[in-house]
């Protein structure tokens, strides 16, 4: 099988297994016991608070862990508007996950506001047009996304941060598909992002754990009601495998990150650029979508014109090869995703846009295979369907 998915989910590092197994066998006590065996679960979730604060460069205080980054993004909205019950208006961008939009899109229902930030052809946000609208008195908060899960394109958080700080307005990014893949500095250029989401599962680490960091005196309500676990931050026995499984993984990708260009993200990108140069070289009719010169190291989203993406996406899986689409069957008619739609990309480009994602685990001889199959499958589905 060759994986090029990982914007869905990656493989847990073997580290990363290792280190959950112990937990899970042999330090499985409950952090809130009092007891020794109770307190050495604890501790091992205090490591892991401060070496996810060491990818972050925050203090380990500042980090509450979550079930995910949805349960981070929704905490992270739901926890603000909690404490700012006068202000009804919330800013956020067209391109984000569903995390983020689908609890808008409820709280739109309830009153609020929703103010979007468009993006160009290139999945580029407008900051003059946010800048724009943040003049406006009533914003409680704006939730604008890290790096996109379609495109991979990112957005500047340091310049969103700036801008939002001048206005006096929190801001949450939604950092899942940066954690891991772009260095981050919340004690130094990243100092005006009040509140950020991180999963663990998008940088080799296990599913079913994330992180929010809530900058201190920040003013944030939490979501999760029911016990004094995370300083009362988020009730409920503690993930303590799948935190100390996120835990490793966030001091591996800080290593990964620290080696720069010369390690395996160096490896990572060089891999991802032959890959799209071959799929361009050998492919009429395709292209990349989203700025090339701004995306995180490991995504390709590239579309080969006049063709469905659930087609392409299923012959591939024949071949063994995953990836994925933004497109997503709905009652029978296949609609780009909001991402692609925001871009304002012709019909005939956005159906036929496929997404691929490496990571470290991705080898010179999978790039290779992939550069054989996909060619052959546009090839093959272009000749039986009718050119649009
Ligand atoms: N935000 C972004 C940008 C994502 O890509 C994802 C997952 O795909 C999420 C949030 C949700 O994270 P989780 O799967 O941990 O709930």
């Amino acid at each position: 099988m060759i994986y090029l998915d990982n914007n869905a989910t990656t493989q847990p590092d073997p580290p990363v297994v290792a280190a959950m197994t112990e937990c899970l066998t042999a330090n499985y006590g409950n952090p809130s016991s009092t007891h020794r065996f109770g307190q050495e679960a604890r501790q091992a979730v205090e490591q892991a608070r401060y070496q996810v604060a060491q990818l972050l460069n925050c203090t380990p205080r500042e980090l509450v862990f979550t079930s995910g980054g949805t349960e981070a993004d929704n905490a992270a909205i739901l926890g603000i508007l909690a404490t700012r019950p006068d202000a009804k208006t919330i800013v956020t961008s067209a391109v984000e996950h569903s995390a983020v939009r689908q609890p808008l899109e409820a709280l739109a229902k309830r009153g609020y506001q929703i103010v979007t930030v468009g993006v160009d052809t290139l999945g580029r946000l407008e900051m003059g047009a946010l800048e724009l609208v943040l003049g406006d008195p009533a914003i409680a908060l704006v939730s604008i996304m890290w790096a996109n899960n379609e495109t991979g394109v990112i957005f500047d958080s340091a310049a969103i941060g700036a801008l939002t700080r001048r206005y006096k307005v929190p801001l949450h990014v939604d950092g899942v598909q940066a954690a891991g893949k772009l260095p981050i500095d919340l004690l130094g250029i990243h100092k005006d992002i009040d509140l950020l989401s991180i999963s663990g599962h998008k940088f080799h680490g296990p599913k079913g754990v994330g992180a929010l960091f809530v900058r201190r005196g920040v003013n944030w309500s939490p979501l999760l009601r029911g016990g004094p676990q995370e300083r009362d931050r988020r009730g409920g026995t503690e993930n303590v495998a799948g935190i100390v499984g996120m835990g490793k993984a966030a001091e591996l990708a800080r290593v990964e990150l620290a080696a720069g260009g010369g390690g395996s993200r160096g490896r990572i990108t060089a891999l991802r650029d032959r890959l799209e140069r071959g799929i361009l070289e050998r492919v009429a009719d395709s292209q990349v979508i989203g700025d090339p010169g701004q995306r995180v190291d490991n995504t390709t989203n590239i579309a080969f014109a006049a063709l469905e993406a659930e087609a392409i996406l299923l012959l591939l899986s024949e071949r063994e090869l995953c990836a994925s689409a933004g497109a997503a069957c709905s009652s029978g008619s296949l609609e780009p995703s909001a991402v692609l739609r925001a871009m304002h990309l012709p019909e005939r480009i956005a159906h036929g846009a496929i997404r691929f994602s490496l990571s470290h685990n991705t080898t010179e001889s999978e790039i290779d295979q992939a550069l054989e199959i996909i060619p052959a499958v546009i090839a093959r589905l272009r000749q039986v369907l009718p050119v649009g």
